[in-house]
C-alpha cells in the first residue's frame, strides 16, 4: 500500500478538521495507508508523524481550529531542516503529502517538492481568502460567519447608544472578508486597502444621512488598513461628528464550529487533492474556479427539472451506497 501524510500549516482555520476526517476516510476507500503530520513543518522536522485509524477522527467533524495543531516553522526555511523532513517521510515511505495553509505555507511546499521530489498538494486554508486561483479557501464561510455574529451585536449597542463603531477584520493585505461583511451585515461605510476613500469626500454624504436621522453606524474596515484606526476615528468624532468606539475582532475570526459550506468544501478540497496526487500531479494547489452570474430565458429555467450537480452526486455516492469511496 502507498502511504500519504497530511499537515496543517501557518494559521488555523475552521474546516481543518473536517479536511483531516475526509483525508483519512477518503485515503483509505483508495487503499492507501494515511499518515498524520503533527505541527506542521515543526512536525514534520520533529519526526511528529502517526499512522491514522478510523477511531483519530471521529467526533471532530464540529471542531473548529486543527487537532493535529498548526505552527509557523522558522527552521523549515532552512534546507537541513528539509531534508530533515523528507528523511522522516522517506523511512515511512510516504511519496504524497497533503498541505492545508496558505500562501507562506505552499512556497515552502514548492521548494519541498523541487528538493526531494515529494510529491504534495496544496489546499487552499486561509480566512483570508488571499490566494491567487481560486475563488475560495477552506474556512472563509466560517469566518464570515463569525464575523456576522459580531457585527450583529455590536449593531444592537451602537443603536442603543446612538454611536458609530469601527470594526476590524482581518485579512491582512486584502480586503475580502471586510468587504463581504460589509456588505452582509449592512454596514454604512467599509474600507479597505483596495478601493481608495477620501475622508474630505465622505463626510458631506454621511452627515447629511446624520441630518436625515441616522442615529448610529457601522463601519467595517480591513487589518490592512490598521495604520488609519486612529485617522478614522478622529475624523468621525472630530469632523463628521459622532461619537465613536473601535472594536478590532481578532482571534475571534478564526474559531467556531466549521459552517456547512467549509465542511462541503473540505470534503471537495480533500478528494480533488488526492485525486490530483494519484493521477500524478506533484505540485500543485487544488482551486476553486469562479461562480459567475449568468441570465438564462425564463421558459428554459421553468420548465427543466432541477439536477443536484453531477460532480456532488458522485462525491455522495458511497454515503448513498456504503460503496467504496
Ligand atoms: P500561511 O501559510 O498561512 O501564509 P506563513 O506565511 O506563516 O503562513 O507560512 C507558514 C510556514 O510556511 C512558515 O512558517 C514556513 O515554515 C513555511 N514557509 C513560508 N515561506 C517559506 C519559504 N520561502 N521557504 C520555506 N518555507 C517557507
Amino acid at each position: 500500500m502507498h502511504a500519504i501524510a497530511i499537515l496543517c500549516s501557518g494559521g488555523d482555520v475552521s474546516g481543518m478538521n473536517p479536511a483531516i476526517k475526509r483525508f483519512v476516510e477518503y485515503a483509505f476507500a483508495k487503499t492507501l495507508t494515511p499518515f498524520l503530520v503533527y505541527d506542521g513543518y515543526e512536525g514534520l522536522i520533529d519526526d511528529r508523524i502517526q499512522e491514522a485509524h478510523y477511531r483519530d477522527v471521529s467526533n471532530i467533524i464540529t471542531q473548529g481550529g486543527t487537532f493535529i495543531g498548526s505552527s509557523r516553522s522558522e527552521r523549515f526555511m532552512l534546507p537541513k531542516h528539509r531534508k530533515q523532513a523528507a528523511l522522516n517521510l522517506k523511512k515511512r515511505h510516504i511519496a504524497m503529502l497533503v498541505i492545508l495553509g496558505g500562501d507562506g505555507s505552499f512556497r515552502g511546499m514548492h521548494i519541498f517538492y523541487r528538493e526531494h521530489g515529494i510529491a504534495c498538494c496544496g489546499i487552499p486554508s486561509t480566512i483570508d481568502n488571499d490566494i491567487a486561483g481560486t475563488f475560495y479557501c477552506l474556512g472563509v464561510d466560517t469566518a464570515l460567519g463569525m464575523i456576522r455574529t459580531a457585527i450583529d451585536a455590536i449593531r444592537d449597542t451602537a443603536a442603543s447608544l446612538n454611536r458609530a463603531f469601527v470594526i476590524e477584520t482581518m485579512g491582512r493585505e486584502c480586503g475580502y472578508l471586510a468587504l463581504v461583511s460589509a456588505l452582509t451585515s449592512g454596514a454604512e461605510l467599509c474600507l479597505i486597502p483596495e478601493i481608495p476613500y477620501d475622508f474630505k469626500a465622505l463626510t458631506g454624504s454621511i452627515k447629511q444621512q446624520l441630518h436625515k436621522g441616522r442615529h448610529y453606524m457601522i463601519i467595517v474596515v480591513s487589518e490592512g488598513i490598521a495604520q488609519e484606526h486612529e485617522t478614522i476615528i478622529s475624523w468621525l468624532q472630530n469632523d463628521v461628528g459622532i461619537e465613536t468606539r473601535l472594536n478590532v475582532l481578532g482571534h475571534l475570526q478564526r474559531g467556531g464550529t466549521p459552517s456547512v459550506y467549509d465542511r462541503l468544501m473540505a470534503y471537495r478540497f480533500i478528494t480533488y487533492g488526492i485525486d490530483g496526487l494519484l493521477q500524478g500531479e506533484k505540485s500543485s494547489v487544488v482551486c476553486y474556479g469562479a461562480e459567475r452570474f449568468h441570465y438564462r430565458q425564463v421558459d428554459e429555467v421553468a420548465t427543466t427539472p432541477y439536477e443536484i450537480e453531477a460532480e456532488l452526486l458522485a462525491l455522495g455516492q458511497h454515503v448513498c451506497t456504503l460503496g467504496a469511496s
